[in-house]
């Protein structure tokens, strides 16, 4: 009863949007990421974008002001990962903060030697364990562009990762024989990783098991072949997490 009763709660928020269709035009032709998308996969997606746009709130940091245009390509981008799992996969959390361009939080760290030191590093993303997620417009706005990076994404699926607990590399599972398959594909593929730089995969993903699934993440939705020709273990079991297939989508779509 109660999953009926959401399906038609979020049946009415999907009829209700003031978005016209000449905004999600514009926003699609932007984000040529999603050329390769079936007409019911962009209508899916669209459907998820109102969604996350009505459950979580932009905020402009700076005095940034997050026009409606702005929301939809971080929220196009934003649904990509999900779009065969759902929006409670991003359930949990509530604000999306967008700076004008790379941020430089301070933190303090603790050394080797005990002592705190006050860093400041220029960020273009975070997302943080039942917190926001923290985007640069500067760099989110050309996000969508194919060139294997992808910071929306990137972002997104730390959520993901973030579900089961601390960003580790490993996301919940649909399966108890996926669960099972992925520490050994993975953990293979990142050791390998950290001797062995590959052609299209930034070195960022060597820095922690976390960052290997973000990293690898956006190739396998921008570049699925270099990540297939990469690690192929790997690509599927993405493909099982994500239940897509970017290398057959782009072949069926000619
Ligand atoms: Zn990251």
């Amino acid at each position: 009863m109660f999953k009926l009763f959401k399906k038609w709660r979020q049946q009415q928020i999907i009829s209700r949007s003031t978005v016209s269709p000449a905004s999600w035009d514009k926003a699609f032709q932007q984000l040529p990421l999603l050329d390769y998308l079936s007409e019911a996969e962009r209508n899916q997606l669209r459907r998820l974008a109102i969604l996350l746009l009505h459950e979580k709130s932009f905020i402009g940091a700076h005095d940034l002001d997050v026009s409606e245009a702005m929301q939809l390509l971080i929220a196009l981008q934003a649904c990509l990962p999900i779009l065969h799992l759902g929006l409670d996969w991003y359930s949990g959390w509530t604000t999306i903060i967008i700076y004008p361009a790379g941020f430089a939080p301070k933190r303090e760290v603790v050394d080797e030697f005990g002592l705190v030191h006050t860093v400041k590093n220029e960020l273009i993303g975070e997302a943080w364990q039942r917190g926001p997620v923290i985007l640069s417009w500067e760099d989110s706005e050309t996000a969508g562009i194919v060139d294997g990076h992808n910071v929306v994404i990137h972002e997104f699926v730390h959520k993901l990762d973030m579900l089961n607990g601390a960003a580790d590399g490993f996301p919940p599972q649909h399966k108890r024989a996926q669960a099972e398959a992925w520490p050994e594909r993975f953990s293979t593929a990142y050791e390998d990783f950290q001797k062995n730089p590959k052609p299209g995969l930034s070195r960022y993903g060597a820095t922690a098991p976390a960052e290997f699934l973000a990293v690898l993440s956006e190739v396998f939705f921008e570049k699925p072949e270099v990540l297939y020709d990469a690690y192929p273990k790997v690509y599927e079991a993405l493909s099982l997490f994500f239940r897509q297939d970017p290398i057959k989508r782009a072949r069926s779509s000619g």
